[in-house]
């Protein structure tokens, strides 16, 4: 296939030209074709018109290399006379070829279009050339002037002069990230004659030391370090499960990797579960190779996303750590990718182009034949699953780092010491964070459940207060004292009164959310310096960057949080973690609500006692002889997995059979209903697959659209795609329907 594929390229058909297939940034099945006087390499971009209009889109070698199986048909050719000519090829790099395979074969994966797969990447391409390729040229430089008397030096000025002091030279993306502040700061320092704008250096800034500051491993951990590096040298194509406990110091050790492939030359990509915890693996990462990594999230500015996709394409060695979407930059030569938490479902991209950042890691570490390590205290079972058939490598890291033990993991029964009526937190509980707090140590209070509280009821009429365009409640945020629906936008300011009753008096807030706990915490703990973190407090990174800052520094010795304070944080004053439901989660029938409820607690748990000082966590339940609590209780994740691996194995639930959801949406009922039963009743049927439902959704109404939920399941080898594509082309939806189609569904909503 590949060399037919040559041929349309270099072929010249006749007096027209070449072929030339083209990927748009649009939902089209496959790549356009096009014509032009001469071939042009695939990867190269090109301005081409579609429509009225001009696009810019990517020369195209339509389904390279995607195994047999997965690939979707090769669309019909038009005449050569009837296509259209390619207006100008681009003065910009070509993709490299790993990557085109990449967007090929995760297209075909997923049923995504492929120029939706490729979207970010040519809309980069079309920023880059808008806009002038390469760097800023100019950056800041501290004149060391004498402070004007009438300036007022304020904190953020301060911390820019501080950032500056070395007599370094930063870039405005770089500085303002830096100091935390904006560009109006910096502008109101050069009218002071304090910043100057100088030409930035043009040597390379980036240099990153493999051998900064190596710290001494432990011989557990050292010898991990020396596989990882052997494999890194190896470049070859190897999956690695790097399973540690909590403050093992899985970072140390993966650092390892790191630095061999920065000895290397090569580059390295590291994917992080949640932004939020950039801020401070960044630091952990200067500290160790003496400059900070290169980040890529959305929230950065496009210019300085450029730059990172351009040091991507550059021959330059490098380490970008980002999000998810980082798997579709145009590495040039990477050599590692590492998966931090990998069990995370942060990691599935749940909206749009829907895909899971962790399986796509190691499909892109497979194309660009280099290792990944997958790390985790808790893998999936899904990792745990390949690495028992040996098709990962498998290391087990037992102990905690230095001094640190796993903390002691305490239940308290909230049928036996329920808590003083109005409460939520037991006696127990409250008695603890008391005794911690004394001993000028740090408590967490762990509540996945952002807002005030999940719903609120009139206790006159019984009207609950719900979203107008989603089955959901809306939830109180009392910080803002608002409700808000979490599953669409919608914002009202909270009610003073029934909207259904009149009633002034009987509006309740039933359940806790975070920042319910937060306001009973200021009851029992008043001299405490409490913090409240979620993701509706801290909105930007910089925010977020002041907050663990004060933790560090131990200004804050009580937190109270969600989830987001559960991951990868390293606060080494923090002794006491108290999960306040811990049942939370188990609820509801998905597949993994036990694995992730597992996975989240023993995260928040291992917060706990990460240096000479031991950790208590005490979870509140109503069901201490869950599986998840003994499990939790006895540190035994090993004995809970093979239970999961029981309950799944007979039906072929995944991983050992595989799923894709259809979910059918329509701004009217019967229209998605209508449209599921005639797919339904068209669905393939021979051994080895069951189609389930269709069945409205959980989240059956969802930004104002109804939804329908149908469920393929197969056995394990046998292959979705073929049979999905088959089933879809044989009731084509009508144009008022929306079919998203999610393969290896995580969420079931
Ligand atoms: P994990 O990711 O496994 O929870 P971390 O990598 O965060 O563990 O390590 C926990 C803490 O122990 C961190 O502060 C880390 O810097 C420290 N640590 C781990 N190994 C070493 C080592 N060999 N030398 C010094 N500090 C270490
Ligand atoms: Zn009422
Ligand atoms: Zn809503």
């Amino acid at each position: 296939m590949k060399k037919d594929i040559a041929l349309s390229l270099t072929e010249k058909e006749d007096d027209l030209g070449h072929r030339i297939h083209v990927l748009l940034r649009r939902p089209f099945e496959s790549a356009l074709e096009y014509r032009y006087a001469v071939p042009l390499p695939p990867g190269s971009f090109v301005r081409v018109p579609l429509g009225k209009k001009e696009a810019i889109g990517c020369v195209w070698d339509q389904n390279s290399d995607v195994p047999q199986e997965l690939a979707p048909a090769v669309p019909k050719s038009w005449p050569m006379k009837k296509l259209r000519a390619i207006s100008a090829p681009l003065d910009f790099p070509a993709l490299p070829l790993p990557l085109r395979r990449f967007v090929n074969w995760a297209s075909a994966y997923y049923l995504m279009p492929p120029g939706m797969m490729l979207g970010p990447v040519i809309r980069m391409v079309e920023f880059l050339v808008e806009n002038g390729k390469g760097a800023e040229k100019m950056g800041w430089q501290h004149t060391k002037n004498a402070v004007p008397e009438d300036f007022k030096m304020t904190k953020q000025r301060q911390a820019v002069l501080e950032a500056l002091s070395l007599g370094e030279i930063l870039s405005t993306d770089n500085l303002s990230e830096k100091a935390g502040v904006g560009v109006s700061v910096l502008k109101k320092l050069e009218e002071a004659g304090l910043l100057a704008k100088v030409p930035l250096p043009s040597l390379e800034r980036n240099l990153l030391d493999p051998h900064f500051s190596q710290p001494k491993l432990s011989p557990e951990q050292a010898e991990a370090g020396d596989f990882l590096r052997e494999m890194v040298k190896k470049s070859e194509f190897q999956a690695n499960l790097l399973q540690g406990i909590t403050g093992s110091g899985k970072t140390e050790i993966y650092f390892e990797a790191i630095a061999q492939a920065l000895e290397d030359h090569k580059q390295v990509l590291v994917l992080l579960p949640e932004i939020a915890l950039t801020a401070q693996w960044k630091k952990r990462f200067e500290a160790r190779f003496g400059t900070a990594p290169l980040v890529w999230h959305s929230e950065l500015t496009p210019r300085a996303r450029s730059k990172v996709f351009e040091q991507a394409l550059s021959d330059k060695p490098c380490l970008i750590v980002g999000a998810r979407s980082a798997l579709f930059l145009p590495f040039s030569h990477l050599g590692l990718i590492v998966i931090d938490e990998e069990h995370e479902a942060t990691f599935k991209q749940e909206e749009g182009v829907i895909y899971h950042g962790r399986d796509m890691g190691i499909l892109r570490a497979n194309l660009e034949k280099c290792p990944v390590i997958l790390a985790s205290a808790t893998p999936s079972l899904e990792t745990l699953t390949n690495a028992q058939a040996g098709r990962y490598h498998w290391q087990k890291i037992t102990e905690r780092y230095g001094e640190a033990v796993p903390p002691s993991i305490e239940m308290i029964d909230l049928k036996a010491l329920p808590p003083e009526k109005g409460d939520f937190l037991s006696p127990k509980l409250i008695e603890e964070v008391k005794a911690t707090l004394a001993r000028g140590e740090q408590a967490l209070l762990f509540l996945n459940r952002r807002g005030y509280a999940p719903l609120t009821l009139c206790q006159k009429c019984g009207f609950r207060f719900r979203c107008d365009c989603c089955s959901a409640w809306l939830v109180q945020h009392q910080h803002r004292s608002r409700m808000q629906c979490h599953h669409c936008d919608h914002v009202t300011p909270a009610p003073s009164a029934c909207p259904e009753c009149g009633s002034e008096e009987d509006l309740a807030a039933i359940g806790p959310g975070v920042e319910r706990i937060a306001e009973e915490a200021m009851r029992h703990f008043p001299e405490a310096h409490q913090l409240c973190l979620t993701s509706d407090l801290t909105s930007s990174q910089t925010q977020m960057q002041e907050m663990v800052r004060k933790i560090e520094a131990g200004e804050i010795n009580l937190l109270i949080g969600t989830q987001l304070v559960a991951k990868g944080w390293h606060f080494p004053k923090l002794t006491l973690v108290g999960a306040v439901d811990a049942d939370l989660g188990l609820g509801g029938g998905d597949l993994r609500a036990g694995e992730r409820t597992m996975q989240l607690l023993s995260q928040v748990a291992g917060r706990a006692g990460r240096t000479e000082r031991p950790g208590k966590v005490y979870l509140q339940t109503y069901l201490p002889e869950h599986p998840v609590m003994q499990s939790l209780q006895h540190g035994d994740f090993d004995s809970f997995m093979k239970l999961e691996e029981a309950a799944r194995r007979p039906g072929f639930w995944p991983p050992y059979g595989r799923l894709a959801a259809i979910v059918i949406i329509s701004e009217n009922l019967k229209q998605a209903e209508d449209y599921a039963w005639k797919l339904a009743a068209c669905a393939p049927q021979s051994e080895g697959m069951i189609v389930l439902g269709p069945a409205p959704a959980p989240l059956s109404f969802l930004r104002g659209q109804h939804r329908y939920r149908l469920l393929l399941r197969v056995k394990r080898g046998m292959a979705l795609q073929p049979i999905l594509r088959d089933w879809l082309s044989r009731e084509k939806a009508p144009k008022y329907i929306r079919v998203d189609i999610d393969v290896d569904p995580v969420s079931f909503l």
